[in-house]
């Protein structure tokens, strides 16, 4: 997934009239990310959006809201190159490299994998 780059609108900060509003699923943000194949889907907490080029914080700070299920999910680093995406409640676990450390980032790597995996399945390799 190619991130666009929008020199004017970077740094300004969430709070910031200068954003241009691009509304539900815009260029810039994502109303929620897609975690799995089966569909689980994180919400940002709050109800709003997430921007594709914020830093996904590691360690204690929840960084959104498993939907239906409704439990928090954290990202850990977990060992040298993956960091893992859990769920405090259900327990899903994800895990993705570390280098991918935007919350667009995340999400297009997610996407990329479980493109790979259903063409696995499709082609009787998995
Ligand atoms: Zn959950």
């Amino acid at each position: 997934m190619e991130l666009i780059e929008d020199k004017n609108w970077r740094g300004k900060g969430p709070e910031s009239d200068a954003i241009p509003s691009k509304g539900k699923s815009g260029l810039h943000t994502l109303t929620e990310l897609i975690l799995t194949k089966e569909g689980d889907r994180l919400l940002e907490i709050g109800g709003g959006e997430y921007h594709r080029d914020m830093p996904v914080p590691v360690g204690g700070t929840a960084i959104g809201q498993h939907k239906y299920c409704g439990g928090l999910v954290r990202m850990y680093q977990t060992s040298q190159d993956w960091h893992t995406i859990h769920c405090q409640r259900c327990s899903l676990r994800v895990q993705v490299p570390v280098s991918q450390n935007t919350y667009g980032l995340v999400q297009g790597w997610l996407e990329a994998w479980m493109w790979a995996e259903s063409v696995k399945v499709k082609w009787g390799q998995a």
